[in-house]
């Protein structure tokens, strides 16, 4: 029944250090003493994935395309979309607008270099853009990218605008806003898309949910995931919040085989190719 509608793989190219929930703990002056898992964590997604037979989207941050450059080519080589998760990580809320596009702008330039292809899609870290920062769009545009992916309609304590757009909009400038996915219950929208949601549901609940979205929305749906969510043995912070760690360590064992089971229950592939980008 599902089978018929083809939604997005993604994957945000970052490294456990990166993530928000440790952002106070780890300096990003320290991240070039941290291990590095990223490449390996991310090779096991890619051996997965060609597995499984799906291509996806990498939104890939900057600072690790400068330390694993191979790696962007892989993704790439592998018939993989690579896109822009910004260089360093900032929010765009925490930025001004000259700051965010100097960041933008560095990552898309070496992502471009790295891979011999342009670069058209862009996703804010931690979806990043509200009421207060629209301009991050024009940015976008103005830097030739044809898409963004970077809002969350939904009520959180680290972001989203519940009242913003669910699906797939142009804005006035051209530019292609594709939101996370959300199923919409009564008056809210329950969120769908990211990979700590697939931790902490059991798999019967998430592909329940991408079944009743379909089902109500016949649209395509976005899933995205970090490559440290495969990876369990990562070295543990020490000094985040209990929710933080909560968040960032649970069932990280259970992913890999909730991930064949849900590329096998529904079909999957790149976003410029489902969105029809290009
Ligand atoms: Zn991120």
């Amino acid at each position: 029944m599902s089978l018929a509608i083809k939604n997005a793989m993604t994957i945000d190219v970052e490294d456990y250090f990166h993530v928000a929930a440790f952002e106070k703990n780890i300096r990003r002056e320290d991240w070039a003493n941290m291990p590095l898992r990223v490449e390996q964590s991310t090779d096991t997604l890619l051996a997965l994935l060609d597995e499984m037979n799906v291509k996806a989207t990498f939104f890939t941050l900057g600072w690790v395309a400068d330390r694993a450059p191979d790696l962007v080519k892989r993704i790439a080589a592998n018939g993989h979309e690579v896109a822009s998760h910004g260089y360093m990580h900032g929010k765009a809320t925490e930025q001004t607008r000259e700051e965010f596009r100097q960041d933008v702008d560095r990552s898309k330039k070496l992502l471009e270099d790295l891979t011999g292809k342009a670069i058209i899609g862009y996703r804010a870290p931690s979806f990043s853009v509200n009421d207060t920062n629209k301009w991050v769009f024009d940015e976008l545009k103005d830097l030739g990218f044809l898409y963004s992916s970077s809002t969350y309609p939904v009520k959180h304590d680290l972001y989203g605008v519940p009242h913003w757009p669910r699906f797939k909009y142009a804005m006035d400038n051209g530019l292609i806003e594709i939101p996370m996915t959300t199923l919409h219950i009564g008056s809210r929208n329950v969120p769908m898309s990211g990979g700590g949601y697939f931790r902490l549901y059991p798999y019967v609940v998430s592909r329940m949910l991408y079944r009743k979205f379909h089902r109500a929305e016949n649209q395509p749906g976005i899933f995205y995931m970090h490559p440290w969510e495969i990876d369990p043995d990562q070295p543990r912070q020490k000094g985040a919040s209990l929710k933080s760690n909560f968040r960032h360590y649970l069932n990280l064992k259970r992913v890999r085989g909730r991930l064949k089971r849900l590329m096998t229950d529904f079909e999957w592939g790149r976003m410029d190719e489902v969105f029809e980008i290009v």
